[in-house]
């Protein structure tokens, strides 16, 4: 994993599309850093009676389209400059898919699968408790990310509605059914991806149904990404997650692999598959499609160098570095980019927040088909700017788009006081 500040990534990346956007420079400053992070120290009793101090965030980085909209991610390697990028990304991704929201996210820096259940929902409530003046339904949207879901949405939920002696369900997106969830969310993010590849295969001339796939972690994007991908005919060959990767050149089932995943903990030793491989052998596999689904960072300009894929679909957030980037790009590999490939989960957690708004449940179909029109379109815009400019890559078109709308709302809001 490489070393790079995902946070000096997300601001290169606005970098680079300035030179595409109608943006003045001082207006350009202030869509490079949130407006406020959160950092916080929560003191939670263990099972066994100890206190533990655990480090958390939240990242408000831009609202002038909306609320703060994000999810929050529990792994040891969350710190201030990863929310911080991740805020920011979410901001161009609301406004990539043209949804009426700002950017935010969260994290706590520690690894639930140390912990109790019980020890998780304290240390969940003990953010929800910090996080509450600053939460609201109007104001910022947790939501699930790496290693959280519906259950911590749910507690969040809870422990902000007893706070406030209220009922909000649209404080928080992700949700269980039971607790205002929305049909489609869980599969949502991978939805996207499996929109996004069939779109791209469709635009460079090629057809996904003939496509090898490569999709780097199994949890709920890549898992998703492939079962529906596989769905549209491609031939998914290797899938990986953080313990090392199984390939099979006839194809994996993917279905299969999610349910061994679930009950063994990992992808490795799946009997589905013929082989083997380390997480950068399958990076590197010559395949049609590469889907980099797990952390930031996870392909650097060395792995780039031998990447074989054509293209590459990215369900993770900030998966290459700048660097790698620029080595794909000179080998002309075309890189479809976080900010439009996920945003299916964003796109559903909208869904959801209205339907919450509304007291009233959209059923599955709905959905879908409306997260399929927001995905499209938001292809079609990208595909129009790419090619109406010099935008050396599909991210640097995808960020003028995004970079404008957010710039024409914080224009017209003005700067007061
Ligand atoms: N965590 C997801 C993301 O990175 C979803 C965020 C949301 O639904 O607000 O896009």
């Amino acid at each position: 994993m490489s070393e790079v500040n995902p946070f000096e990534s997300l601001q290169e990346q606005i970098d680079d599309a300035a030179a595409f956007v109608a943006v003045p420079d001082d207006a350009l400053e202030r869509l490079k850093r949130p407006e406020r992070v959160l950092e916080t120290t929560l003191s939670v009793e263990l099972d066994d009676g100890s206190i533990e101090t655990i480090r958390a965030f939240r990242s408000q980085f831009n609202g002038d389209r909306g609320p703060y909209k994000g999810g929050i991610r529990y792994h040891p390697q969350v710190s201030r400059e990863e929310v911080k990028a991740l805020s920011g990304w979410m901001v161009y991704k609301c406004a990539a898919v043209d949804i009426p929201y700002g950017g935010g996210k969260g994290g706590i820096a520690f690894d639930p699968s140390d912990y109790s259940e019980s020890e998780i929902e304290r240390i969940t409530r003990a953010f929800a408790t910090e996080l509450r003046p600053l939460i609201g339904e109007d104001r910022d949207v947790p939501a699930p990310d790496v290693n959280t879901g519906q259950r911590e949405m749910n507690w969040l939920k809870d422990t902000y509605e007893t706070l406030e002696n209220t009922t909000a369900p649209g404080v928080v997106t992700g949700k269980a059914i039971e607790s205002g969830g929305s049909e489609g969310r869980v599969e949502a993010t991978g939805r996207s991806v499996a929109i996004v590849a069939r779109e791209a295969f469709d635009y460079l001339g090629g057809d996904i149904a003939d496509a090898t796939v490569a999709v780097q972690g199994y949890g709920n994007a890549g898992s998703v990404a492939a079962e529906l991908i596989a769905k549209q005919g491609g031939t998914v060959v290797a899938v990986s997650d953080s313990s090392g990767a199984v390939y099979d050149p006839a194809g994996i089932d993917t279905s299969a692999a999610k349910s061994f995943k679930r009950e063994t903990g990992s992808v490795t030793g799946f009997e589905g598959a013929s082989e083997e491989l380390s997480n950068r052998e399958l990076l590197t596999l010559d395949v049609d499609l590469l889907v980099p689904a797990a952390l930031e960072n996870a392909i650097d300009a060395a792995i780039a160098r031998d990447v074989r894929a054509d293209v590459i679909v990215e369900a993770a957030n900030g998966p290459l570095t700048p660097d790698a980037d620029d080595v794909l790009a000179d080998s002309e590999i075309a890189v479809f980019p976080d900010i439009l490939a996920n945003a299916g989960g964003v796109t559903v957690s909208y869904f959801e927040w209205v339907q919450n708004r509304q007291r009233f449940s959209w059923s599955l179909e709905r959905v879908n088909d409306e997260l399929e029109t927001v995905i499209t379109s938001a292809f079609d815009d990208l595909i129009e700017r790419y090619e109406a400019t010099d935008a050396p890559t599909l991210r640097t078109a995808m960020y003028a788009v995004a970079i404008e709308r957010v710039h024409r709302a914080a224009a017209e809001a003005g700067t007061w006081p």
